[in-house]
């Protein structure tokens, strides 16, 4: 078994989905609470999907957003999102099919995203990238980040022996710091709304995924 287990976000790291999740963040917002444009003026990169909902309930509605509430909302979120996929083609970033190839070769792929699971396989499907990756933690798993990493490291467990090494590889301050929370390695990269100044926290930061490759070979040769 490999002793080196890797997860990736998604958003800002693999692809850029142009704007999609947030145009169907504000289509459920508009459908329920007939609010327009919610989305405007909230970051959305590195947060979980049930963290934004939590957001906007509060920004939009002044109150907290329940897990039923965002139970209820997700359920009308996903056909907008694949919508707004199907219409608006997202973009996957440089290089990243064969630093995935590559990479996979060496090392066990997972995710660890703030989408919900359903929301993070419509993505990665329309982006090609489905087959990379054997496992995951989500949005679903957690509000928190560094609790869906913490999943994502224990679902690791079935592929790959408990002293193996984990790398979060993600965009945003937050990776970081949930890598952090988790004690694990975490890799930046400079292609999310973060600018590489503000990702000096990680044990690396690259301009392009594909830099995560020499990066490996000079740890693990
Ligand atoms: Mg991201």
């Amino acid at each position: 078994m490999t002793e080196i287990v890797y997860l990736f976000d998604i958003d800002g790291t693999l692809l850029r989905a142009g704007g999609a999740g947030s145009r169907a963040f504000d289509r459920v917002m508009r459908e329920l609470h007939e609010v327009e444009d919610a989305s405007v003026g909230t970051a959305f990169g590195g947060k979980t999907d049930p963290w934004i909902i939590d957001q906007l309930y509060r920004r939009h509605l002044g109150r907290a957003a329940s897990q039923e509430d965002v139970d209820t909302f997700i359920a009308r979120y996903l056909p907008y999102l694949e919508v707004e996929l199907a219409t608006r083609p997202l973009r996957v970033l440089p290089a990243v099919e064969d630093t995935l190839a590559a990479l996979g070769q060496r090392a066990v792929l997972g995710v660890a995203t703030g989408n919900v699971a359903a929301a993070a396989d419509i993505k990665l499907r329309y982006a090609g990238l489905t087959g990379h990756f054997r496992f995951g933690g989500y949005g679903s798993d957690s509000w928190q980040r560094a609790e869906l990493v913490a999943v994502a490291i224990e679902r690791a467990r079935a592929f790959a022996p408990p002293q193996a090494e984990v790398v979060v590889v993600g965009d945003t301050v937050h990776d970081i710091a949930a890598a952090r929370a988790c004690g694990v390695q975490v890799c930046a990269v400079a292609t999310g709304p973060d600018p590489a100044d503000a990702l000096g926290e990680a044990d690396a930061v690259f301009a392009r995924l594909d830099e995560l490759l020499p990066w490996h070979h000079a740890r693990w040769p």
